[in-house]
């Protein structure tokens, strides 16, 4: 057996396929996503929608693994996953409705813009 460590090669970060989107103004604040997301990525806001409920919110992202059960459970359609490309698409060229909260470019963007 060799004594010799093998170097530690850092892994580039992951990109997966989808990204996780929230349509804010959809959610009831019923709870299902986030009692029952595996990896405990989702919370509450503290803001209230028009009606009159505190929307979900991603508060760890990067634990995201895109298994769709919150997409899956939610009874109103109010967060789901969508392909990468159209997202970004749309999120770029503002083409995204009021309300709509895509947490892993929020990131990016307020990263880019600490980096400035
Ligand atoms: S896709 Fe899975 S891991 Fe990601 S927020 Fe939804 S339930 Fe959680
Ligand atoms: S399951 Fe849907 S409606 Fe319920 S808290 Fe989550 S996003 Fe909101």
């Amino acid at each position: 057996m060799s004594t010799v460590r093998k170097p530690i090669t850092p892994k580039p970060p992951r990109v997966r396929d989808k990204v996780l989107v929230i349509l804010q103004e959809q959610c009831k604040e019923c709870g299902l996503c986030v009692e029952f997301c595996p990896k405990n990525v989702l919370c509450f806001t503290d803001i209230y929608n028009r009606k009159g409920y505190h929307p979900v919110t991603a508060c760890d992202i990067e634990a995201c693994v895109n298994c769709e059960f919150c997409e899956r459970i939610c009874p109103d359609m109010a967060i789901f996953l969508a392909e990468r490309k159209e997202a970004e698409n749309a999120y770029k060229t503002g083409a995204i409705e009021e309300g709509t909260v895509i947490p892993e470019f929020d990131n990016e963007s307020k990263n880019q813009e600490a980096s400035k």
